[in-house]
C-alpha cells in the first residue's frame, strides 16, 4: 500500500491536518519535550492543530492529513492542503482506508436516515472515503491510532533523505515473537493474518484479537482466511463484518486481486 519516494530537504516545513476524524491520530502525533527538542533542529513544524495558535500555511513540505473525507468541506480542505504540500502522508486508519466512519458505507441509509439523515443532510455529505481517492498520497502511516515512535522515525528519515522504511509484515509475526498463545487455535476471529504488524502486536499481548487497524499487507489473501475462519465455525457474515470495520473500503480492491465477491 505504501509508495515510496526518497526526497531531500533543508529543514522542511511540516503541518498536521484534520478532517472528518476523531483527532486521535493527531493526539498521538502530540511529540513530549523529549522528542519535540531534537525535532525542531531538522524540520519546522508550522501547522498544528492544538499546538500552533499561528500557522504559515504558505506551503508544505510534508502534510500529515488526519480523517477521511466524508463531506465537501473536508475535500476542498484536503485539495487545498494538496496543492501546496510537496509529499502528503495518509496518517491513521481513516485516512488510508476510511476505518470505522467508513463503515456509514455498509449500512442502508432508509435504517438511520429516520434518526439522524434529515439533520446531516445540511452538512452536504458525501460518501466516507479514503483520502487516496481523491488527491495523490505519497506514503501512508497506518493505524488506529498510528504510533507516535512511527511518525517521529518517519520524520526524521524524510527530513534525513533516508528511504523510510516499509513494514510489510502481518501482525501474526510480532505476536509469534511475543508467544502469545493464538485466538485462531481457539476458534476466535482475529485479523492477525491479513493486517499489516509494526504495533508489536499491542493488542494481542493485552488479551484482544486484532481488528485489523493498521490496514491489509500487501499480500493479504482474505479468502483463505475466511474459509480457515469459517471452518473454525465463526459465522461468514460475521468475518466480512469484522474485516469492513477497518479495511472495507479498500476490499474491493483485495476483491479484483483475489477475484472474490466480499459483497455481502
Ligand atoms: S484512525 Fe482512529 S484515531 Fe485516527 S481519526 Fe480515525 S478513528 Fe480517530
Ligand atoms: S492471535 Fe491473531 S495475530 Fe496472533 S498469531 Fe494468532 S492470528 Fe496471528
Ligand atoms: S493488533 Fe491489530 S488492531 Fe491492534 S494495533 Fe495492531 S493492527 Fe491494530
Amino acid at each position: 500500500m505504501m509508495r515510496l519516494r526518497i526526497i531531500k530537504m533543508t529543514k522542511p516545513k511540516v503541518g498536521f491536518y484534520g478532517i472528518t476524524g476523531c483527532a486521535g491520530c493527531l493526539l498521538s502525533a502530540i511529540f513530549n519535550e523529549d522528542d519535540i527538542l531534537p525535532l525542531t533542529k531538522i524540520v519546522d513544524i508550522v501547522a498544528f492543530p492544538f499546538i500552533k495558535e499561528k500557522k504559515d500555511e504558505s506551503g508544505f513540505d510534508i502534510v500529515f492529513m488526519e480523517g477521511l473525507v466524508a463531506s465537501k468541506e473536508d475535500l476542498r480542505v484536503l485539495k487545498e492542503i494538496r496543492e501546496k504540500t510537496k509529499v502528503l502522508v495518509s496518517l491513521g486508519a481513516c485516512a488510508c482506508t476510511g476505518g470505522v466512519p467508513a463503515f456509514r458505507n455498509f449500512i442502508q441509509h432508509d435504517d438511520y436516515q429516520r434518526l439522524v439523515f434529515h439533520k446531516r443532510m445540511k452538512l452536504e455529505d458525501l460518501e466516507p472515503s479514503p483520502i487516496d481517492k481523491h488527491v495523490k498520497v505519497e506514503y501512508y502511516l497506518p493505524g488506529c491510532p498510528p504510533d507516535k515512535n512511527e511518525i517521529l522515525t518517519f520524520i526524521k528519515d524524510l527530513a534525513l533523505g533516508k528511504k523510510p522504511k516499509r513494514y510489510d509484515k502481518p501482525v501474526c509475526f510480532e505476536c509469534r515473537l511475543n508467544k502469545n498463545k493464538c485466538f485462531l487455535d481457539k476458534g476466535e476471529l482475529c485479523l492477525g493474518p491479513v493486517t499489516v504488524g509494526n504495533c508489536n502486536s499491542v493488542c494481542v499481548n493485552g488479551g484482544l484479537v486484532c481488528w485489523g487497524c493498521r490496514g491489509p499487507t500487501p499480500d493479504a489473501n482474505f479468502e483463505t482466511l475466511i474459509s480457515l475462519l469459517h471452518e473454525k465455525g465463526i459465522d461468514i457474515v460475521n468475518i466480512r463484518d469484522r474485516m469492513k470495520a477497518f479495511v472495507g473500503l479498500k476490499l474491493p480492491e483485495e476483491e479484483k486481486k483475489n477475484e472474490q465477491d466480499y459483497k455481502t
